[in-house]
């Protein structure tokens, strides 16, 4: 062989290492969750066995994903798909059939919801016809961004992870135990930074931290959308207003994609402000991982009630 030819096969070799370099080692799991809190927590599990990837970007709004080809090549690779359930992420069910992966369609091993054991909130007492838009048509499916159910979604990874790696299994359970104990000295912190606002009126604009405020002694004191997903009518808004005046409600908490400018003009109105609060991990800068998520929420929160 000749030098310049070997030179070309190791440049080769090179080339073909540097690509491999960003895809998945082939003895990870490959996990794909429908959204960023998911994948931040079963990457708190499964630690450097597994290679996640969610489908939403944390600042798109989950309930409204657009199904794409490229979230079903996501799909098509995975081991494992972690979903939020509680028909938050309806749309995965489309993605999943497109893949055409028998490892993560519904029943399969390779299929965890994550929703699994929660308490679910706001659950309708009448029936709630999807078609009339309503998002959150079996309760609340926002549970991920209250850190006091942390240990519940984690444990149902958990057993996702293990059921395709049973040998792994003490490495996720100790990696789950870190995670949790980081969780629970962080806890207190929190609690403390809002116990002196407990029972304050919070307006929302979609009901997303309803969680959130249960776990930290906080009062949903109604929300922009007429009904989840809905856009407000003008009557509402009226209404809306009329109540903050009269309950005392000054603070409006949003989501990035909501619509901050008429969120505004309802503050102003009531006399009261608008926070932008991180629905998701990713969704600001500030809320780049899950402890952060939770941790720029209550300093927000804390410093607007204040
Ligand atoms: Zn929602």
């Amino acid at each position: 062989m000749t030098l310049v030819k070997l030179r070309v096969l190791v440049l080769a070799a090179a080339a073909i290492a540097a690509g491999a370099a960003g895809a998945p080692a082939a003895d990870k799991i490959r996990v794909v969750t429908t959204t960023t809190d998911l994948k931040a927590l079963t990457e708190a599990v499964g630690g450097n066995l597994v290679e996640v990837d969610a489908l939403a970007r944390g600042n798109q709004n989950p309930h409204d994903l657009e199904v794409r080809p490229s979230l079903m090549m996501k799909v098509r690779r995975a081991d494992l798909l972690v979903m939020n359930g509680l028909e938050l992420d309806q749309w995965a069910e489309v993605v999943v059939q497109g893949a055409n992966n028998s490892k993560v369609t519904p029943g399969a091993p390779g299929r965890v919801d994550a929703s699994q054991g929660i308490s679910v909130l706001e659950v309708p007492t009448a029936r709630v016809d999807r078609s009339m838009g309503d998002v959150h048509p079996v309760g609340n499916p926002h549970y991920t961004i209250d850190p006091g159910l942390a240990p519940t979604i984690t444990a149902n990874i958990l057993e996702g992870l293990a059921r395709l790696a049973p040998a792994s299994r003490p490495a996720f359970e100790q990696n789950r135990r870190e995670f949790v104990a980081r969780l629970d000295q962080q806890m207190p912190a929190w609690t403390a930074a809002l116990e002196p606002f407990r029972g304050a009126k919070v307006v929302q604009y979609h009901p997303i931290f309803v969680y959130f405020f249960t776990r930290f002694g906080l009062v949903k004191a109604g929300s922009i959308e007429d009904r989840p997903g809905i856009p407000p009518t003008p009557d509402h808004l009226v209404r809306l207003i009329a109540e903050m005046k009269q309950t005392g409600a000054k603070l409006v908490v949003v989501e990035p994609w909501n619509d901050v400018k008429l969120a505004d003009r309802v503050a102003q109105e009531a006399g009261a402000k608008v926070r932008v609060l991180a629905p998701s991990v990713g969704a600001l800068k500030e809320a780049d991982t899950y402890i952060g998520m939770i941790d720029y929420n209550v300093r927000t929160l804390a410093a607007a009630l204040r």
